[in-house]
């Protein structure tokens, strides 16, 4: 395994280990439930080697210990543990760190299931959930009490791309005790270094960037080794597992990962600075773009931008944004993204912390692998198809 050299070398041989493959390339997929003990001592010492050696198919097997070690490699954090999807890992985060009568803090640009975790599962158990918005920065110290556990950060946020000032989060985070959690998944390790800027737990929906494929759901944490026991407990108790067919398609993903963004990057740039020119748009929600209002914290904290944006348009009633959705060619209207297909959908962003209230209607477009020039080609005759609809906002 190497371990010095960039992101795009490292993501060619992270989690390889050739000689125990029997000299192949790529890990071998192991399907397993039992896994058997040479004698009785091994048996009843199994539970030292949870989540790192062979216990119980439950527990991993070189299949996905190749996977976590390389999440846990590429972003620098000491230890990664696998989901069976984004979602879970979300879950799994916060029940590892919170008990009855905690306080957390989220931020209310997370993803809208995030939320709903918060506001159902954590409220019925007696953790109670304020929510602050994105741009707070070290005034999350006001919100801190004596019985906050945790800081939970999603950066970009879902739907509004609100970049938040996670250094300075963190750090008044850390002086109060508090865990802090951020969710990665539009940045990846590939453009944000989640452990250089204050987090300590760092979550991904694999099903996006790291499968990047579109074919498999999957979750990981990647932490620092002080919150691996409480987290890799609570995993155990909860019983979530990744089937070794959707860690193999992570890690074949995780590969090509660092190639896929780049072009993400350039990709989804060039659509959004199109779609800035257009008269139909009021906004474009695209932190790498420099009229973008968070571009100053994007452009000192980040090393790229994905493909996953807003579009605020002026307003328009349904009948012309379903005119420029419904015919577009290589878009597709659904949930998830991090392939490389084009998606589009409309959203309605849930705020609590403070109002945000698009002037028109906000669209989220993911813009894939096709060539930039044929998806704006398309997203033009979108335009004319909308312009012809003669109904009000
Ligand atoms: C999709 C998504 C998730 C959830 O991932 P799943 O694998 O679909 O459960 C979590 N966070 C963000 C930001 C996402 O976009």
């Amino acid at each position: 395994m190497k371990k010095n050299g960039s992101k795009e070398t490292l993501l060619a041989h992270l989690g390889r280990d050739v000689a125990k493959a029997q000299r192949i390339i790529n890990p071998p997929v192991y399907h397993a439930s039992t896994i058997t003990y040479p004698d009785v001592d091994a048996w009843e010492n199994r539970h030292k080697a949870l989540y790192t050696d062979m216990v119980y198919g439950r527990f991993g097997t070189p299949t996905s210990f190749a996977l976590q070690d390389a999440m846990a490699e590429i972003e620098g954090g000491d230890r990664a543990l696998l989901y069976p999807s984004g979602m879970a890992a979300i879950a799994a985060a916060i029940l590892g760190l919170v008990k009855t009568g905690d306080h957390v803090l989220i931020c209310d640009v997370v993803y809208a299931p995030t939320r709903k975790f918060c506001d159902g599962l954590l409220a019925g158990m007696g953790v109670e959930t304020t929510y602050f918005a994105p741009g707070i920065g070290a005034g999350i110290a006001a919100l801190i009490r004596p019985n906050t556990k945790i800081v939970y950060l999603e950066s970009p946020g879902t739907h509004t791309f609100e970049i938040q000032d996670i250094p300075a989060i963190a750090a008044e985070a850390h002086k109060a005790g508090c865990v802090v959690l951020h969710d990665n998944t539009w940045a990846t390790p590939i453009f944000f270094d989640s452990f250089a800027k204050g987090v300590d737990i760092s979550i991904h929906a694999a099903t996006k960037y790291v499968v990047g494929h579109s074919d498999a759901m999957l979750g990981a944490l990647v932490m620092k080794q002080t919150h691996f026991p409480a987290i890799s407990a609570a995993t155990a108790m909860l019983g979530y597992c990744v089937g070794p067919d959707d860690a193999y398609l992570g890690l074949r993903g995780l590969r090509t990962m660092a190639v896929r963004l780049k072009q993400h990057h350039k990709n989804g740039l060039a659509v959004a600075e199109w779609l800035e020119q257009r008269p139909e748009v009021s906004r474009v929600l695209h932190p790498a773009l420099p009229s973008n209002p968070h571009h100053a914290l994007w452009k000192r904290d980040f090393t790229g931008a994905s493909g996953l944006f807003g579009v605020v348009l002026k307003p328009a009633g349904k009948a012309s944004v379903a005119a420029l959705i419904e015919g577009l060619e290589l878009f597709s209207i659904g949930a998830s993204w991090g392939g490389y297909e084009s998606l589009v959908t409309t959203c309605y962003p849930p705020r609590s912390a403070e109002p945000w209230n698009p002037e028109g209607p906000l669209l989220r477009l993911h813009i894939g692998l096709e060539d930039p020039a044929d998806v704006i080609a398309d997203l033009e005759a979108g335009f004319e198809r909308m312009k012809k609809i003669k109904d009000s906002a």
